[in-house]
């Protein structure tokens, strides 16, 4: 099995060094050519999705990606990896990949409570660790889309067939639950 990692910008180096500890192999996506090798799954980072959006349609890596997450292919969002998927901004006129049907808001913890870290239940794993940092918030979901975690009322992680997108970053220290449910239940 080998897991992909979108490596333009953000943490993409966190995502990989938890595959790591599951002895998982990873691969980097930097360039179009390296959509050409073979890989099981497809991780998007937290970061910068602006940056990110531009930097995917600069490098004409745009439309594979998306067709490739439209035909099934396994994909794991964190914080702006889900902006990205996300079929509506709702500040944004922007819409990137587009393939998930979810209503997200960027930055919409505040200045004040903008970076926090918590720990919460993730589709039956109880206390996860959860790390927001300048966090989205999926404000409404198509039907289909499952709820797998909520943090005071606000919707943290959701599931529509086979993608996974998640507005904290669970990559962030050393807990692997989040990936180990990905590989299971999702690939
Ligand atoms: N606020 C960032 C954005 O809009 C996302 C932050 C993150 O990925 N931690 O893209």
């Amino acid at each position: 099995m080998r897991i992909a990692v979108l490596a333009l910008q953000g943490d993409f180096a966190e995502h990989e060094a938890i595959f790591h500890r599951l002895n998982v192999q990873t691969c980097q996506l930097r360039q179009k050519s390296d959509l050409a090798q073979p890989f099981d799954a497809l991780v998007l980072p937290g970061g910068e999705s602006t940056v990110q959006g531009k930097l995917l349609r600069e490098l004409d890596m745009f439309d594979e990606i998306r067709s490739r997450i439209q035909n099934g292919l396994p994909v794991m969002a964190t914080c702006a990896g889900s902006i990205l998927l996300a079929q509506q901004l709702l500040d944004d006129t922007t819409v990137h990949l587009g393939t998930m049907g979810i209503s997200i808001r960027r930055n919409a913890y505040g200045r004040q409570l903008s970076s926090f870290h918590t720990v919460g239940k993730f589709a039956g794993i109880d206390d996860v660790p959860m790390s927001f940092i300048r966090a989205p918030q999926i404000e409404f979901c198509a039907p289909g889309v499952e709820v797998l975690a909520e943090h005071e009322g606000r919707i943290t992680a959701v599931r529509q067939g086979n993608q996974l997108a998640m507005t904290f970053h669970p990559e962030l220290g050393s807990d692997c639950r989040v990936a180990e449910y990905f590989i299971k239940e999702m690939l």
